[in-house]
């Protein structure tokens, strides 16, 4: 029997597809879940390729992983698909570097597009009563969640929930960093409103090698030697930051308890690794552990860390200018600039920085 609320936590110490692969057949059964996928399912595997980068540098999930997923489930008979949004680049150069293609072509997986879109209306939801979404969010069976374990500078954490924010179309993604600011709650509440439309099958995190520090992408890929599986992605989220030893509730889960999501007592960890909590603690990115301080201007230029532009890394890409959601960046004689009046603390600059040279910190600078 399926049990809402209920994780499973494995070690796993390497890249290899047939360990991963024994490791999700244990995970499934003690979940009941082995047998959610039925011969002829058309399943969409979404993975977190937000860019494009080398497996090693722990920011997208590893091709290994999928290759244990494919192998999962080919087994069981569906038809394999595979998509994601990318922060920016093209999805076929992302597949590409981040070592995805050998194992499309060795499991005949099909890529879907997410620039197809859908709008979907729903009353119940708490920001986006009208959303747009991948239409590939609604053409599949089945959704499977392959989301990496790293921390995030806006969000604290980028896990199951999180992962989820790639079924929005490229283009529309700054505009909803845009109208949540630097308010991570209402951020968080536009993530619970993509959940309610896309609720995966099960979610499986590749937390093997996962990246702390100035996550999603420009922080430090540590050894956690984690997998976690479980078909309640709130559940997952909290208990994954319980394990690396979050001091706090990251605005995710927050906001989970808050819509009732996670009753106390609902959830809990199984598995050979639940109690082994990961020592030391995950080293947090520097915008997550600010103090949100809504509709005080003043207050939030002074005390709410700041993106800084390191310009000996910088690469005049433009990459940052072109993404950021307030428009509030320039590159001017050689230099990017940024209006720190009219920053929002997206911080989308510094996820999407290809060459690592945007860092938050408190201060002057850029
Ligand atoms: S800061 Fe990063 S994204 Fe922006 S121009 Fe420089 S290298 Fe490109
Ligand atoms: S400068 Fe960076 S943090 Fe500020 S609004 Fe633009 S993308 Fe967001």
């Amino acid at each position: 029997m399926v049990e809402s609320g209920k994780v499973y936590f494995d070690f796993c110490t390497e890249y290899d597809a047939v360990k991963i692969a024994a490791s999700l057949r244990s995970a499934l059964v003690m979940l009941g879940l082995e047998n959610r996928i039925k011969s002829g399912d058309q399943v969409l595997l979404k993975p977190n390729l937000v860019m494009a980068k080398d497996p090693q540098l722990a920011v997208t999930t590893h091709p290994e992983v999928v290759r244990a997923v494919a192998m999962v489930l080919s087994d069981c008979g569906a038809r394999l698909y595979l998509g994601d949004s990318p922060g920016f680049g093209a999805l076929d150069s992302v597949l590409e570097k981040c070592g995805m293609k050998p194992v499309l072509r060795e499991f005949a997986i099909t890529v879907t597009s997410f620039d197809v879109e859908e709008v979907v209306f729903d009353k119940q939801n708490l920001v986006a009563k009208k959303l747009t979404l991948a239409a590939s969010a609604f053409q599949f069976d089945k959704i499977i969640n392959l989301p990496k374990l790293k921390t995030h500078s806006m969000m604290g954490s980028t896990l199951a929930v999180k992962n989820l924010f790639g079924f929005i179309p490229g283009l529309k993604k700054p505009m909803w960093h845009l109208r949540a600011g630097h308010d991570r709650h209402f951020f968080a509440r536009i993530m619970f409103d993509i959940y309610r439309q896309v609720v995966p099958t099960w979610n499986f995190l590749d937390g093997i090698i996962g990246m702390e520090g100035e996550g999603p992408t420009s922080g430090t890929p540590r050894n956690f030697n984690l997998l976690a599986l479980s078909a309640d992605a709130p559940a997952l989220d909290c208990l994954v930051e319980k394990w690396l030893g979050f001091p706090e509730l990251s605005p995710l889960c927050f906001e989970a308890k808050s819509l009732g999501l996670l009753p106390e007592g609902s959830f809990y960890a199984c598995g050979p690794a639940a109690d082994k909590l990961l020592v030391p603690p995950i080293k947090q990115a520097q915008g997550a552990t600010q103090a949100a301080f809504s509709g005080q201007r003043l207050w939030r230029r002074i005390f709410v860390k700041r993106p800084k532009i390191n310009r000996t890394r910088c690469h005049h890409c433009r990459v940052c200018v072109n993404h950021c959601p307030a428009q509030v960046m320039k590159l001017v004689d050689a230099k990017i600039t940024i209006d720190y009046k009219r920053c929002i603390r997206c911080y989308c600059c510094q996820e999407l920085c290809p060459y690592g040279a945007i860092r938050v910190g408190f201060g002057v600078g850029g």
